[in-house]
């Protein structure tokens, strides 16, 4: 029911605002890939070309999530504020909207945590995990305890009804099995997921996913790691090879010292490697890691690549010099493309409109404008906006 009122609500209120204001629009038939900043873990939201035809196979304006943030506990964001900030009070994706593929890469809180949020306020019809559950001391797997992030997820996801009344299709297990048809015009590849642990590391599970064009020319390419690390490259490069070169690599595990390998990157040749990171640490390190930038920047030297790194904890304090919490919304990457040319930036990057004036922007929404709190300094981002 709460879909159901929310679907309406927001339907109104996207009439209105369409009435009263556009902002940073994209043209429908690219590709647009958000890497939304969430602090420290995972979030991106995919939205796949739209030709305006339903139902003819190609460009159906498809929305993926992969991944869903942290869950607001030792010291993280609530990563569902930022992203229902980001997708449902904006134009981008009103509640109650369809997303057609929800991909959970691996049951760690920071990629689960927000995913509840995401079921409850949308139509999530397929579900993808990777099927590896850990127990905890008694020997209860995280499933079956509500009280874990990942059992809030699973239940969550076991029992998603959509608003038609059908069950939403939950694939627990078997990702490499399962066909992802994003529409015709593209092609995606689950590269790597598993129900074993490989090297008794939970990050080694995660669905791994190459997403690329199809049609001559069309070379621009994306590469979705997870929290997948070097034992998991390696294999990668021993099974795809020089199939793993791709435009932009969203690095593994937070750009830690245990992913983004030299030999891994040399068969990447990324462009563009992005990295979702925060300001709060994993098990005592703050990531990502200068080793890892380092590699990076060596590779990128070796084969003449100017690789560019994007990262979301640009700017952000560090909670041992002055003690903050989570830095999130202000930036978040976008990457929008037609499958030739690649427009990538921060969404708050300086904006060329002559007709913006950010000083203007007060509030989330004001008549004439589409603006953004930024919720850690209590400054606003302001989006592009025209009077009309
Ligand atoms: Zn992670
Ligand atoms: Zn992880």
């Amino acid at each position: 029911m709460r879909k159901f009122i929310m679907s309406t609500i927001f339907a109104l209120l996207t009439v209105v605002m369409f009435v009263t204001s556009s902002y940073a629009e994209v043209s429908e038939d690219l590709l647009q890939v958000h890497f939304i900043d969430v602090g420290t873990g995972d979030c991106i939201w995919i939205h796949t070309g739209d030709d305006g035809i339903d139902g003819n196979g190609r460009m159906e304006g498809y929305n993926i999530i992969i991944d869903g943030g942290d869950w607001g506990k030792f010291g993280r964001a609530n990563a569902y504020n930022t992203i229902s900030e980001y997708l449902g009070q904006s134009s981008r994706l009103p509640f109650g909207s369809t997303i057609d593929w929800m991909i959970l890469t691996h049951p760690h809180s920071d990629h689960n945590g927000g995913l509840h949020g995401v079921l409850r306020d949308y139509d999530v019809k397929n579900i993808l995990d990777p099927g590896y559950d850990k127990t905890n001391d008694e020997g209860v797997p995280d499933r079956l305890r509500p009280s874990s992030a990942y059992g809030r997820f699973f239940i969550a996801a076991s029992t998603e009804i959509l608003q038609n009344g059908e069950k939403a299709n939950f694939i627990w297990g078997n990702a490499e099995s399962t066909t992802l048809n994003w529409g015709s015009e593209l092609v995606v590849d689950v590269l790597w997921s598993s129900r074993e642990l490989v090297h008794g590391d939970l990050n080694n599970v995660s669905i791994v996913i190459r997403l690329s064009f199809k049609g001559t020319g069309n070379d621009i390419s994306f590469l979705f790691m997870g929290d997948a690390e070097g034992h998991v490259e390696d294999r990668l490069v021993n099974l795809v090879g020089d199939g793993l070169e791709t435009t932009v690599l969203k690095a593994g595990h937070h750009g830690s010292d245990s992913s983004t390998t030299i030999d891994f990157l040399q068969h990447v040749k990324p462009e563009h490697v992005v990295i979702l990171a925060g300001n709060q640490k994993f098990g005592g390190t703050r990531l990502p890691w200068d080793g890892t930038l380092n590699r990076i920047q060596t590779v990128s030297n070796q084969l003449n690549l100017n690789t560019q790194v994007w990262r979301t904890d640009r700017g952000d304090k560090t909670p041992t010099v002055i003690p903050v919490g989570e830095e999130v919304g202000d930036d978040t990457i976008v990457a929008i493309t037609d499958g030739r040319t690649l427009n990538i930036n921060y969404i708050d990057a300086p904006n060329t409109d002559p007709d913006v004036d950010p000083n203007r922007c007060q509030g989330i929404t004001r008549a004439g404008e589409q603006c953004k709190r930024r919720p850690s300094s209590g400054g606003v981002l302001c989006w592009q906006h025209r009077g009309n």
